[in-house]
C-alpha cells in the first residue's frame, strides 16, 4: 500500500515535510523549516530551549510527532506522549533544494538518516552549516550530553572520541570524487574527533525503489523536482520551481520527463497559484541592473539580494565586469560561490573582477574563514580601499551589513533592494529601519518605492511559478492526483484542476492513500 502523510507545509508556505511509504520503504520529501510558524509564537529574544530538547517543537506543533526519526537523546528529559506514529526505520531524505523551509529541519533527525540530494544543493548546505551559528545538524552531527538537565554539545577539546560524527549524504548527479577533499576538511584538531564520511553516489533506486532526480529552475542552485517508484505508480514531487532564470528549460524538460511516467500523484508547489505573471525573467533584471550602473557611473552602488540566489549574484557580477567595476562579496557569499565552484559550476573567482571584504576589525576568526582567507586572501578589501574610489565597486550588502556603512564615508551611494516588498510586519519594521539609515547616509533606494518586481521594469522577479504556469505544469503532467503544498491557497487548486485531475487537499498528520 502507498501512502503520502504531509507532516508540514499544508496550507502555509514552506516547512515541507512529507512522508511517503510503499511497502518496505519510507522517505521524506524535505524536512524543512515552517518559519511562519515558528515567528508566530517566537522571536530573536523568545527562542525554543533547544537545550531542553524536543519537547517543546512537538508541543508547538513545529515538528511532526512522528517516533524513531529523532535523535534519541533529545526525547530523554522532557516525555512528550502523545505520539501520533512510529517509524521504524527511514530510508533517506529526499532533498528538493537547500533553502531552510525545505532543509531547515534536518538538524533535528537522527544522524543515521541519509541525505539524498543533487551535489550543489549538499555543497551549498555543507557551507551554510560551516559559516552559520551553529556548526552541528545539517551534514555535521555533533554529540551532547546532558548537564543539569540541559543539552550541551561536547566541546571539540574533548578527549573522548568520536565527538561528531557526518550524516550519509548521497548525491544524484555529478561525479563526487573532485568534491571528497572539501566535503571531508575539517580542520585538524577536529577532524581526528569526527567520524568522517566522504560524499557517496546514488545509482537510481533506494531500497529497491527507483527514484528520479530532475534539475529545475529557482533561486537558488541544485534545486530538482523527485518521481518515485511505488506499489501504485510514480509519484512526483515538484518542490520549489519558476520558469525565469537560467534553467527555465531544465523546468520544461522536467514537465515532459514527468507526463511521461504517467504519475499516480503529484504534489506541487503552489505558492503563487493565486497570482499572474509579469512575464519579466532575470534576464530583465540583470539589464535593469545594467542600467543603474550605466546611469550612476560615478557613485557607489550596493546591491541587496538572498545570499543563496547564486544565479542572481553571478548576473550582478557580470554587470560590475560589463560597467568595469569590482564586485565585493562579503566572506560568506565568497565562501558559498567557493563551494559552488567545487560542485563543478564554473566561476571566474581569480580573474580580478571580484573582492572580498574585510569588515572593519574582524580578522578571520573561525576555522571556515580562515581556509577562505588561504585560498583567497589576496582579494581582501577594506572600506578605506573603497572610500578612495567608490565609482570603482560594486558592493554586495545585506541588512546586517549596515554598520559598516559609516566606514565607507559615501555621501551620495545608490542602494538597490532586490527583493520583493517587505510582507510581515517584522520585515516592514526593518525595512523602516534600513530607509533611516539610508537616509543618514545619502543614498539613492531602488526601486524607489513599492515592490521591486512590481516596478516597471523589475529589480527582482519570484522564484515561484504564477498561476498560469502552474496551471502549464498541471496540463503537462496530468496526474491521476493532485496534492497541493507550499501554497497559502489550496482552495484554489480545487476550483482551477478539478476538471484535469483529481485534487486531494491534504490535511496534516492524516494519510492519503493511493
Ligand atoms: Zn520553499
Ligand atoms: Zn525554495
Amino acid at each position: 500500500m502507498t501512502r503520502i502523510t504531509v507532516w508540514d507545509g499544508a496550507n502555509c508556505v514552506g516547512g515541507n515535510k512529507i512522508l511517503l511509504q510503499d511497502r518496505d520503504v519510507s522517505l521524506w520529501l524535505d524536512f524543512g523549516q515552517n518559519l511562519n510558524r515558528l515567528m508566530d509564537y517566537y522571536e530573536e529574544f523568545i527562542k525554543p530551549q533547544r537545550s531542553r530538547g524536543l519537547y517543546e517543537l512537538f508541543v508547538m506543533g513545529l515538528l511532526p510527532p512522528v517516533r524513531g526519526i529523532y535523535h534519541e537523546r533529545f526525547l530523554q528529559d522532557y516525555l512528550f506522549d502523545e505520539w501520533q506514529a512510529h517509524l521504524d526505520g527511514v530510508d533517506g531524505v529526499l532533498l528538493s533544494h537547500a533553502h531552510c523551509d525545505h532543509a531547515g529541519d534536518l538538524q533535528y533527525l537522527r544522524e543515521d538518516i541519509p541525505l539524498i540530494c543533487s551535489a550543489e544543493s549538499a555543497l551549498l548546505l555543507r557551507a551554510l552549516q560551516d559559516s552559520g551559528r551553529e556548526d552541528s545538524g545539517t551534514i555535521l552531527v555533533r554529540r551532547f550530553e546532558q548537564k543539569n538537565g540541559e543539552f550541551q554539545t561536547l566541546a571539540w577539546n574533548r578527549k573522548e572520541t568520536p565527538l561528531a560524527t557526518f550524516r550519509p549524504v548521497h548525491v544524484v548527479d555529478g561525479d563526487p570524487e573532485p568534491m571528497q577533499s572539501f566535503w571531508t576538511q575539517l580542520p585538524e584538531e577536529r577532524h581526528t574527533k569526527c567520524d568522517v564520511r566522504p560524499l557517496q553516489q546514488l545509482n537510481g533506486s533506494v531500497n529497491g525503489h527507483r527514484v528520479r532526480f530532475f534539475p529545475i529552475d529557482h533561486s537558488i542552485p541544485g534545486a530538482g523536482a523527485w518521481a518515485v517508484e511505488t506499489e501504485a505508480g510514480w509519484v512526483v514531487y515538484t518542490g520549489d520551481l519558476r520558469f525565469r532564470g537560467e534553467r527555465r528549460h531544465l523546468t520544461e524538460h522536467f514537465l515532459q520527463e514527468a507526463a511521461r511516467l504517467q504519475p499516480v500523484a503529484l504534489l506541487m508547489e503552489g505558492t503563487r497559484v493565486d497570482r499572474a505573471g509579469s512575464g519579466y525573467t532575470e534576464d530583465d533584471v540583470q539589464a535593469r541592473f545594467s542600467e543603474l550602473l550605466k546611469h550612476h557611473a560615478h557613485r557607489l552602488v550596493v546591491a541587496n539580494f538572498s545570499m543563496t540566489h547564486l544565479e542572481r549574484l553571478q548576473r550582478v557580477w557580470q554587470c560590475a565586469r560589463e560597467n568595469g567595476r569590482q564586485l565585493v562579496v562579503n566572506p560568506k557569499d565568497l565562501y558559498l560561490l567557493h563551494a559552488w565552484r567545487i560542485s563543478g559550476r564554473e566561476l571566474p573567482l581569480e580573474d580580478g573582477s571580484l573582492r572580498l571584504y574585510q569588515g572593519v576589525g574582524k580578522p578571520p576568526a573561525d576555522a571556515w574563514e580562515k581556509s577562505l582567507h588561504q585560498h583567497y586572501g589576496d582579494l581582501c578589501i577594506t572600506a578605506q580601499d573603497i572610500a578612495r574610489s567608490p565609482q570603482d565597486y560594486l558592493l554586495c550588502f545585506g541588512y546586517f551589513d549596515l554598520n559598516e556603512l559609516p566606514y565607507l564615508k559615501v555621501s551620495d551611494g545608490v542602494w538597490i533592494q532586490s527583493f520583493s516588498e517587505p510582507m510581515t510586519e517584522e520585515q516592514r519594521v526593518d525595512d523602516a529601519r534600513l530607509n533611516r539609515w539610508l537616509q543618514r547616509f545619502g543614498f539613492t533606494r531602488y526601486p524607489t518605492r513599492g515592490d521591486a518586481d512590481e516596478e516597471t521594469v523589475p529589480l527582482h522577479v519570484s522564484g515561484h511559478a504564477s498561476g498560469e504556469e502552474l496551471a502549464h505544469v498541471v496540463e503537462t503532467i496530468r496526474p491521476r492526483k493532485l496534492i497541493p503544498v507550499h501554497t497559502p491557497a489550496p482552495a484554489t487548486f480545487l476550483e482551477r484542476f478539478s476538471g484535469i485531475c483529481e485534487v486531494v487537499i491534504p490535511e496534516i498528520g492524516k494519510e492519503i492513500v493511493l
